[in-house]
């Protein structure tokens, strides 16, 4: 007795709109462009995709702050396309994922690499590198109704005016309509839930005072500051 509990829901704003999309889950693709595994880990380049997950209060709004993070001398950007899901289902057909999915939005996957390169040294969970508070800053979601269902557009990020990450989401290995199969094969997906669908090459690390600015032509673009 005695405690009085708040716990706020977690959402993003829906463009051009009041209404909110509340977020249930973040999952994220593991590897999906291959000019990024190949600066990164020279992983195998054709297995199927992995999936991580945020928790969804990690979610920070365009324009918010992110503050650098404990633990970490290495804390990296990674510009993604998000998927909402606006129609929950499991066992998803590629054929059929998009009706499930509400809009797209921009987000970044922020990264303390060197938390995740000591987990993955040690065989344990990327929960340090990836799960963190503020990890998952996400732009307002535009419905599909509005957009249809993007293939191809460029996705870029720049760290105080100079592009970092500059390619296109046309350079998913997996796109869209196959990672949400893979995805709902493991997990049964729900309305609020997110998918961030992996970046391209030009990952690298941020400092406090700088200012990310990111997007993807045709969809939304997304700024924050690092404090
Ligand atoms: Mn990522």
């Amino acid at each position: 007795m005695g405690f009085v509990v708040s716990v706020e829901q977690p959402s993003v704003a829906v463009a051009s709109s009041d209404d909110r999309f509340p977020v249930r889950r973040i999952y994220c693709v593991g590897r999906n462009y291959l000019d990024h595994i190949r600066e990164t880990a020279g992983a195998d380049e054709r297995e199927p995709p992995f999936f991580f997950q945020k928790p969804a209060d990690a979610i920070v709004a365009s324009g918010g702050a992110f503050p650098y993070p404990s633990q970490s001398a290495n804390t990296h950007h990674e510009i993604e396309l998000v998927v909402a899901i606006g129609t929950g289902g499991a066992q998803i057909a590629p054929v059929d994922a998009l009706d499930h999915v509400f809009g797209y939005g921009v987000g970044i996957d922020m990264t303390r690499r060197d938390l995740q390169a000591k987990a993955k040294e040690m065989r344990r969970p990327w929960e340090p590198g990836k799960a963190f508070d503020h990890a998952a800053p996400c732009s307002a979601i535009v419905p599909a109704t509005r957009i249809g269902h993007p293939q191809r557009g460029r996705i870029w990020l720049a760290v105080d005016g100079e592009v970092r990450q500059d390619g296109d989401i046309a350079q998913q290995i997996w796109g869209v309509p196959e990672a949400l199969s893979h995805l709902s094969a493991l997990y049964e997906l729900c309305p609020g839930d997110l998918m961030f669908t992996g970046t391209p090459a030009g990952v690298g690390p941020v400092v406090a005072d700088s200012h990310l600015t990111g997007g993807i032509d045709g969809i939304a673009e997304i700024e924050i500051s690092v404090i």
